[in-house]
């Protein structure tokens, strides 16, 4: 006697556990997860996953219903290329797969900015700015990305979240240090209790970025010559120490570097005091990875947008 088949989708999540494969160090990759349904894979952190109140995902591109490339993809923004219509269907069902269709999201029209929004209650219209934080539950705060870093930052002990958007304008004002400072401001929060989540973004393999912006860097953070490299065949034996030897304001380097903006943003959340192991960065680079994830640097205005969400779950 043989089953009836279904076509349909079945609805129910797979369960977490399943290592995401990475294309570079398994290690850091190692504490991370895809969850799958209905052909959309999500990426999360178990760390945070394990908190039962708590919602959280970083979206990626397969699944969805917009037409990319004669593929369907997960197009979580409003582009051009896209209708309005998929977008809004393709949000629905990455928080259909999330379990989070009976929260509100709050996406925020993102300016490079560091401007951090406090929501008490879902707000009326979009606003300005690059991240969001609460204690309210029943928010779906998000961030959207294509290259830039996606920041999910969870008190487990005051109950409190931010999403944070930083590309290398939010990451040069320090949006994420910011929005901690907020966190402690508004709720109480403790860095140390702090987990923070670095999702999918460009990696420090791919981001090259002219010598204006290695000086703004190098200029405002004693750190910053680690976070960048010669932009380089891979063959030399070793990355030149220019930016070492440069004392800031002097001489800018004499081409095109690599940023890693992950590297910076966790160097970051260590000097606002979160501890090593309370922050989990993702390695899967946007430009590397074109099969699961969006890249504008690769694929220009007919990239789609990856969201970033994390929210409390209604209670009752
Ligand atoms: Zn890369």
């Amino acid at each position: 006697m043989a089953p009836t088949k279904s076509l349909k989708p079945k609805r129910k999540l797979a369960p977490v556990g399943q290592t995401f494969l990475s294309v570079s160090s398994p290690r850091s990759n190692r504490k991370w997860v895809e969850r799958k349904s209905c052909g959309i894979r999500i990426l999360q952190v178990p760390a945070l996953a394990k908190i039962p109140w708590l919602i959280h995902g970083f979206s990626t591109k397969p699944g969805g219903v917009s037409n990319q490339d004669s593929q369907k993809v997960l197009n979580l923004g409003f582009t051009e290329w896209d209708t309005k219509d998929n977008v809004l269907e393709n949000r629905h069902l990455f928080q259909s797969a999330l379990g989070a269709s009976g929260l509100k999201l709050t996406p925020l029209k993102q300016i490079h900015s560091d401007v951090i929004h406090v929501f008490d209650t879902p707000p009326t219209e979009t606003c300005q700015g690059d991240a969001s934080i609460t204690n309210r539950s029943g928010l779906l705060l998000s961030v959207q990305t294509a290259d830039c870093v996606p920041i999910l930052l969870v008190d487990p002990k005051k109950r409190a979240i931010a999403a944070v958007h930083a590309g290398w304008r939010g990451t040069l004002a320090r949006i994420v240090v910011k929005a901690i400072g907020q966190m402690q401001m508004q709720f109480k929060s403790n860095p140390g209790d702090i987990l923070a989540a670095i999702g999918p973004s460009i990696g420090g393999c791919c981001y090259e970025v002219g010598t204006e912006v290695a000086t703004q860097f190098l200029s405002q953070f004693a750190d910053a010559p680690q976070w960048f490299d010669e932009f380089r065949t891979g063959d030399e034996p070793n990355p030149v120490q220019w930016l070492n030897m440069m004392p800031p304001g002097h001489q800018p380097p004499p081409k095109n570097v690599l940023l890693d903006l992950r590297k910076a943003n966790r160097a970051q959340l260590l000097g606002a005091g979160l501890p090593a192991a309370n922050i989990f960065v993702s390695d899967l680079c946007t430009a590397c990875r074109r099969d699961l994830l969006f890249s504008y640097r690769k694929e220009g205005p007919q990239s789609g947008r990856l969201m970033s969400v994390i929210g409390i779950r209604p209670q009752g």
